[in-house]
This record gives C-alpha cells, sequence and structure tokens, in this order.
C-alpha cells in the first residue's frame, strides 16, 4: 500500500514557493509519507529539461532523482526515495453556448518523451513558457482529444472539480453536466477529483457521478503542502498499476481528505454581517441576507445542492473509505498552542517526526499511548480526536476562512489535568471512554441518527439547551424578542446566544454590547463567558454592564468632564432648592418624583416646575449628573448627532437583558445606539416587570414590536423551576395581564398539592395563616400538640425555619405580623426596606 499525490506545481508556476523544486519535493514527500507524487507542469519547458537531466526511469512510467538529495542523512524510518509520475494542468479559458467556461484539467503521462510531444502539439495553440500552469484558449473537448491523440494511455482528469471559478462544475464559469462539459468524448472520462473544497460524501449526492473514481490530490503550491490530499493504492509501483487505479478503480483502495469546511466557500453567507449559512437556510431566506437585505454569496455546498439528487446523508454503495485530516503543525498549535512558524513550533514538529515516523504515520497510525508517552496528554488526545472525527468544524464562507477545531479553550486546561489523573491511577484513557461512552450509550444512540456534525455541535456547546433555547440563541434577524418567563433558562440563553455570536459567527468582542439591570448581573454575565471561553476570554473588549456603566463610559469617551453627585449632597441640593421655592415637603421624595420625570414616567405627587428646574440648575453649576442624566446626557448627546460622527460600533450586536424594565429613555437609547446597527437581541418576561413603561407593564415588548415590523419573536416555554401544580395554578392568573397567551410547560415532575383558601378579609386571612403554621408544627402547646401532632413522627413535622409567608402589600404585612404574634409564633421579616433604592439595583 502506498500514497500518491498527483496534483501538484513546480516552481515554473505562478505563486508557488521557489522551494518547489524536485529535491526539495523528494524530501518533503519521504517525511510526509508519500511514495508517488505527480511531477507537475509538465508543459513547461525549463522544467521539462530539469526532469530529463535529474530523472532515471525506475519502473515502467515511475522515476525517481539520479541523486538521492538527503545524500545519506535520512530520518531514521527514511523508506527510501520518492517515486515521480509526469503530470501537469491545462487552464481552459474559452466560450462555449454563449458563456465564458474556465475548467482546470489534470494530465498524467506514461513518460517524459510523452510530455515532450503532447507539449509541441499544445505550442501551437498557446504559450507553454509564461506559467507552469498554462491557460489556453482550448475547449475541455478539444485539450482531451488532442491528448488521447498523441498518447492514448494519458489519464485526463477534471481537477478540484467543485471551485467556484475554475472547474467542471464550478458555479461561476462551469458546466451542470460531464456530457455538456465533453460532448461525445465524455465517455473517456473516468475519474474525477474532488479538490480541497468537497470530500466523497458531497460527491455522492449525484448519481450521475456514481461512474467515476473519485481521487484527492494536494494542488500544493509549495512542498509543506504536499499530501493535504492525496490517495491510498494497493497496485504496483508502475504506470499501468496507477492507470487501472485511476481509469477504473483497481487497487484505488481511498483517499485521504481535507475538511471541506475549511474552504474559503464552502458555505453560503455575508462576511460583512458575520452571517455564515448552509444551502438549507439561504433557501429559507429565499437568496436574501436577513441583516442587511442584499443577495448572499453562495459557496460550494451551495453548488453540490443545486446538482444534487440525493439527500444530505446519502452513503454510496461500495463507496471507498475515505480519511479526513489536517496537517501535523495544525494539530500542534491546536493543541498546545505552537505556532508552526515559530521555533518551539518547529522544533516539536522536527521531534515528533524524528521519534514517532512520517507525518502521515504519526495522523493515521503510530499508537496513541506511543504519542502521549513522548510528547504530552493534549498531543495525544488531539491526534485521537482527529481519528475519531471528533473536531468542531465552522464553515467557511463569502471568502472567510472556515476552521477545524480539536478543543475548546476551556477544555485544554481541564483536559490536561483529567488525563494527568487518568495516567496517575495507571488508566488507560482508552478504558475510560469505553466505560464512559457505555454510561452515556443510550442518549449517544440518538444522537447518532442526527448525524455526526450535528452531534459534535452539540457536544461543543459546554451547556445544554432545549429546542426553544437554542433557536433563541442562534437566529438571525436584524430585531428578536425572546419572552422568557421565570426559570425558563433566560441567562443560560443570553450567555449561550453571547457566545454564538463569538464563536460561531466570529463576530468581533469590540461590536458587541450586553446590558443588564444590576451591577452583579453584568459580573455574572461576565463569570460565566469566561468559564466558558477559557482564561483569556476574548471578552475584555466587550462591553458588559448597566445602562448607567455603559453611559458613563460612553459619556467620558466623549470627553466630557463631570462627577456624579452623591446622595447625601442631591438632598442636601433638594432641601435647599425647596425651602428657596417655598415648598414643604421632604427632600427624598421631591428627589424620587425628580427622577419619575427624567424617566418620562408619571409623578407620585406634582412636581412644581420652578423647584425642578432650580434643582437641575445647581447641578449644572457644580458640573454634576445625577444617574438619570447620565441617560439623558447620553440619549441628547446621541440625538444631536445627524451627521453619525460618533461611533456606535461597539453597539452593532446590542443585547438587552430584563428588557421588561426598561423605561422610555432606556428604550430611546437603545434605539439610537444600535441605530445602522446589525442585531438587537432583547430578553426578558413581561409579567415580571418591575418599572412600569408607560404606566403599564411590558409595554416596551409590544412597543418593539410596533417599531420594528419584521421582529422575531420567540417564547421559552419550559419551566424548569416549579411543579406542574405551581404553573397550572399560576398560569390562569398571569393570563390576566395583557399581551400574548402565557404558555409554560413544567419540566420538573409532579409536586405536593396547592391549596387555596379563601377568606373574606385581612384579619381573617391572618389568622388562618397563623393557625395553619400552628398545625403544620404539631401545635404550639401540650394540648395542641396533642390533638395535632399526635400521631406524626416528631422527624417529619416541619420546623418554623422551613415556613415561608409572601404578603403583597406592607399593610397585608403589618396584619399578618399581628396574628404570628397573638399566636406567639417567632417570625423574620425580610426585605422591608425598599429594595429599589439599594445601590445594586441602580
Ligand atoms: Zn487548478
Ligand atoms: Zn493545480
Ligand atoms: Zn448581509
Amino acid at each position: 500500500m502506498y500514497i500518491g499525490d498527483l496534483h501538484i506545481h513546480s516552481h515554473y508556476s505562478r505563486a508557488t514557493s521557489k522551494d518547489c523544486t524536485l529535491e526539495s519535493l523528494d524530501i518533503h514527500a519521504r517525511r510526509k509519507g508519500i511514495q508517488l507524487l505527480g511531477t507537475g507542469d509538465f508543459t513547461h519547458p525549463a522544467w521539462r529539461k530539469e526532469m530529463s537531466e535529474k530523472l532515471i526511469c525506475k519502473e515502467e512510467g515511475i522515476y525517481i532523482l539520479k541523486e538521492d538529495p538527503t545524500k545519506g542523512k535520512m530520518l531514521p524510518w527514511d523508506q527510501g526515495q520518492t517515486h515521480f509520475v509526469i503530470s501537469g494542468e491545462i487552464s481552459s479559458i474559452y466560450k462555449k453556448d454563449g458563456k465564458v467556461r474556465k475548467v482546470h484539467s489534470l494530465i498524467l503521462l506514461p513518460s517524459i518523451e510523452d510530455g515532450e510531444v503532447l507539449s509541441k502539439k499544445l505550442e501551437t495553440v498557446g504559450n507553454l513558457n509564461s506559467d507552469g500552469r498554462p491557460i489556453l484558449g482550448l475547449s475541455c473537448h478539444d485539450l482531451l482529444e488532442i491528448t488521447l491523440d498523441v498518447c492514448p494511455k494519458a489519464i485526463y482528469v477534471p481537477a478540484h472539480i467543485w471551485t467556484p471559478h475554475f472547474s467542471l462544475f464550478g458555479a461561476f464559469s462551469g458546466f451542470d453536466t460531464v456530457e455538456e462539459c465533453f460532448g461525445d468524448l465524455a465517455p473517456y472520462i473516468h475519474a474525477m477529483e474532488t479538490g480541497l473544497s468537497s470530500d466523497p460524501p458531497m460527491n455522492w449526492r449525484i448519481s450521475s457521478l456514481d461512474r467515476y473514481q473519485l481521487i484527492s490530490n494536494s494542488d500544493a503550491h509549495s512542498p509543506s503542502k504536499l499530501g493535504r490530499e492525496a490517495n491510498l493504492f494497493d497496485t504496483e509501483m508502475s504506470y499501468t498499476g496507477l492507470y487501472d487505479a485511476i481509469q477504473y478503480g483497481k487497487g484505488l483502495e481511498g483517499t485521504i481528505e481535507f475538511f471541506p469546511e475549511e474552504g474559503k466557500y464552502h458555505y453560503d453567507g455575508h462576511r460583512k454581517c458575520h452571517l455564515c449559512l448552509s444551502p438549507v437556510q439561504t433557501q429559507g431566506y429565499k437568496g436574501i441576507c436577513p441583516v442587511c437585505g442584499k443577495k448572499l454569496t453562495i459557496g460550494v455546498s451551495h453548488r453540490v445542492e443545486q446538482l444534487a439528487d440525493r439527500e444530505e446523508g446519502f452513503v454510496k454503495e461500495k463507496s471507498r473509505p475515505f480519511e479526513s485530516l489536517i496537517p501535523l503543525q495544525e494539530i500542534i498549535t491546536a493543541s498546545i498552542g505552537l505556532s508552526p512558524s515559530s521555533k518551539k513550533g518547529v522544533a516539536q514538529y522536527e521531534e515528533m517526526l524524528e521519534k514517532l515516523g512520517t507525518e502521515f504515520d504519526i495522523l493515521r497510525k503510530v499508537p496513541l499511548e506511543d504519542i502521549r508517552k513522548g510528547f504530552g496528554n493534549l498531543l495525544s488526545e488531539g491526534i485521537r480526536r482527529l481519528r475519531m472525527g471528533e473536531v468542531k468544524r465552522s464553515a467557511g464562507f463569502d471568502g472567510e476562512y472556515g476552521s477545524i477545531e480539536l478543543f475548546e479553550p476551556w477544555e485544554r486546561s481541564q483536559l490536561e489535568g483529567q488525563l494527568d489523573f487518568f495516567a496517575g491511577l495507571g488508566i488507560s484513557i482508552q478504558e475510560e471512554k469505553q466505560k464512559m461512552s457505555e454510561t452515556i450509550g443510550r442518549e449517544h444512540k440518538h444522537k447518532e441518527e442526527k448525524g455526526k456534525n450535528k452531534e459534535l455541535e452539540e457536544r461543543s456547546m459546554p451547556i445544554q439547551l432545549n429546542e426553544r433555547q437554542k433557536e433563541a440563541a442562534t437566529i438571525v434577524s436584524r430585531t428578536i424578542s425572546i419572552i422568557a418567563g421565570p426559570g425558563t433558562g433566560k441567562t443560560k440563553t443570553l450567555v449561550s446566544r453571547i457566545l454564538h455570536l463569538l464563536k460561531e459567527r466570529k463576530v468581533p468582542s469590540t461590536e458587541i454590547t450586553a446590558l443588564t439591570f444590576t451591577n452583579q448581573a453584568a459580573k455574572e454575565l461576565e463569570e460565566r463567558l469566561k468559564n466558558d471561553l477559557g482564561k483569556k476570554g476574548r471578552i475584555s473588549r466587550m462591553q458588559i454592564g448597566t445602562f448607567h456603566s455603559i453611559c458613563l463610559q460612553f459619556l467620558q469617551d466623549q470627553g466630557m468632564e463631570f462627577s456624579i453627585v452623591e446622595e447625601w449632597e442631591a438632598l442636601e441640593i433638594a432641601e435647599k432648592v425647596l425651602e428657596e421655592v417655598g415648598i414643604k415637603r421632604k427632600a427624598s421624595s421631591f428627589l424620587k418624583d425628580v427622577s419619575r420625570r427624567k424617566a418620562g414616567e408619571k409623578e407620585g405627587k406634582e412636581l412644581p416646575e420652578e423647584a425642578f428646574q432650580a434643582y437641575h440648575r445647581v447641578l449644572m453649576e457644580r458640573k454634576l449628573l445625577d444617574f438619570d442624566d447620565l441617560l439623558l446626557t447620553t440619549l441628547s448627546l446621541l440625538q444631536e448627532d445627524k451627521q453619525g460622527k460618533i461611533k456606535r460600533k461597539q453597539f452593532s450586536y446590542l443585547l438587552v437583558d430584563e428588557f421588561q424594565d426598561i423605561n422610555q429613555v432606556q428604550y430611546k437609547l437603545i434605539k439610537m445606539w444600535n441605530q445602522g446597527g446589525k442585531e438587537l437581541f432583547v430578553i426578558g418576561d413581561p409579567d415580571q416587570a418591575i418599572y412600569g413603561f408607560r404606566g403599564s407593564h411590558g409595554a416596551c415588548f409590544e412597543k418593539l414590536q410596533e417599531d420594528f415590523t419584521n421582529l422575531i419573536r420567540i417564547s421559552l416555554v419550559d419551566n424548569y423551576r416549579s411543579t406542574p401544580q405551581i404553573l397550572s395554578a399560576a398560569l390562569p392568573l398571569i393570563s390576566n395581564n395583557k399581551g400574548i397567551e402565557r404558555r409554560m410547560e413544567a419540566v420538573r415532575k409532579e409536586g405536593p398539592l396547592l391549596r387555596l383558601v379563601e377568606t373574606k378579609s385581612f384579619q381573617s386571612e391572618a389568622s388562618f395563616v397563623a393557625r395553619e403554621i400552628s398545625r403544620l408544627i404539631g401545635g404550639l402547646d401540650m394540648l395542641d400538640a396533642q390533638d395535632k401532632g399526635g400521631e406524626r413522627e416528631a422527624s417529619l413535622l416541619p420546623s418554623f425555619s422551613d415556613i415561608g409567608i409572601l404578603y403583597r402589600t406592607h399593610r397585608q404585612g403589618d396584619v399578618l405580623e399581628k396574628a404570628l404574634k397573638k399566636e406567639g409564633i417567632p417570625y423574620i421579616v425580610t426585605g422591608r426596606d425598599d429594595f429599589l433604592t439599594e445601590k445594586n439595583v441602580r
């Protein structure tokens, strides 16, 4: 069995490395573990001259260098010189059926002499001197005809058939069928080169390709890229052996593939909108970007979809196996963070080659235990994951490269410890994995049906989301509003959305702002993000904070000089102002109404304009802003900025937590900040509004719907907190609120029944509560105890600290307290202070 890479280029081709010489190619192929290499560029006279001088024929049609370029300095496991077969690529650019066609073709020949003769013929058509991969105005049909005329044993393979710009099926200038391209000569085509942008499963979906052999080559432009894709052959090392394998599949054992997702045009999307879409998703959006409204850029996968007559996931019968690999240097980077260009990275790579074998051996065969012993847990685990296909793929789109990840950042540090632990116990990781997979076997099986990719996608999400949460975290729209009732995983969803933007959609953290209502919530959000992204998280440059803290930062960024008025100072100013104006009123209540007016809400008591203005004047004189001023000043700055001089990029992706609690000023701020931005995402529960919006709770959700007509709304309905009994009692009640229908489903199992007791007055309600507590506790005195708790086990009785009473108003509380005192029940009242004035709420 040997590995062959047949499509490469010499240093005579454009945009290739100077290092593409026969000697260097020989050495690099040996290090990779490739035994047979195409020479590339046979049409180029100078390259052919080099070949004639340096190569000798070893077997029929197979060449080696006359002199071994390693000069004896071979790696310990080296199996000897690389074999070459004559190959080249031609770019045909021509017009057919009124359309310009651009197609690349790979040609393999049985000898240098055949290369000479074919080149002489092609010279009459175009210039072969300027580029190792010449451009000819010759149709594919005519090129094939000439080639077979000159050399009946030539192999002609359409190259990288899905590449958008230069290929047989290319979206821009290709064909829909082989026949359309080659006409009557179509039967002479026997194989297709799938190219970096597709893998066999993508090709299996087109039934008309069933009759072709699928081969894969690196199309390397530098020796280090050799073998990015390659073929496994089990034939004799001769041109005839190779011919039978490529043309008839005899001895073609399989291919080594790149992950097609890595290519720049795998999926559809918009680079600017950070939007990558699968073909199905694109169809869902009718080809129009849901963010900016323009036409989406179509990728390779979509082109396959257009020509496919089979479903995604179709497995061709008797298909050849293939392995998806990434270069060892990339694994070193992904596992232990050493870059391939760094000294340490190079040293690590060299050492692995020296001790373990060729690169392909290391990637495919060397026992993991050997890798672990010599080079540590992370590298062996990285290679294990690659071999098992347990990688996370993010597809490239619209010119943006895709990526293959082996580890999540948070995983690496965790894994290192865990694997050390197993090794310390003498348990092999394999055994441990086995055990783990047995325990989760059932879950696994279920997931397997959904396809490997999906499973990996889910595995890579550290937090499991239910269907609706997942939709909320990933949906794309200009404006998204999420209704998240109590216990439905609101914060989890918000965190997942931000992670999705950062990791999947690659939105720069500098374009994201998350608004919370308390500093506490901001801190929590930051912690959860850090947890997932690893220590050196990408969130340091992301804005997370309350309206006040973000406005403060915003005003400072604009170069404004001011201080925030302290509470005592505000009270002092208020007292003075009230005295001057001659109004008898408590300063604190006056300030509350000032705040309400500034927030655009109804005032509690009438607020005399004179006093309001006077207070405001004093603040201005002292260059002071109160909390409301922070918001108002920011808003007016933004509103005055008609030319858009103020940068709003960091608000491009604006996420608002506890949206039900925003007031009108905050609502306007959100709109101004996000003006010209990409996405606005709000989440909250209209039924939990503690601040009024225009006096009616949760109305901001409706206002948003009016202002953004194409808004998408999702309601999270799975409640993880309460029992079905509680929900079924609460829902009818809460359904009296205005707005959409309330729906919630309990995830928890049945709980104790709920009892509804109706009483005539506060007083009788309170005394019922007191008596009920006495009953629960098993009686408060001897007499009671015999009566009420006698037949119950003492350890089953609740104690006072197990019982809580909730009440709505302070008046109700007072009555309750009286009743409890009367029964002699000890109690603690909590939250008596108006918590809205507390600092952490602000
Ligand atoms: Zn090409
Ligand atoms: Zn090429
Ligand atoms: Zn767009």
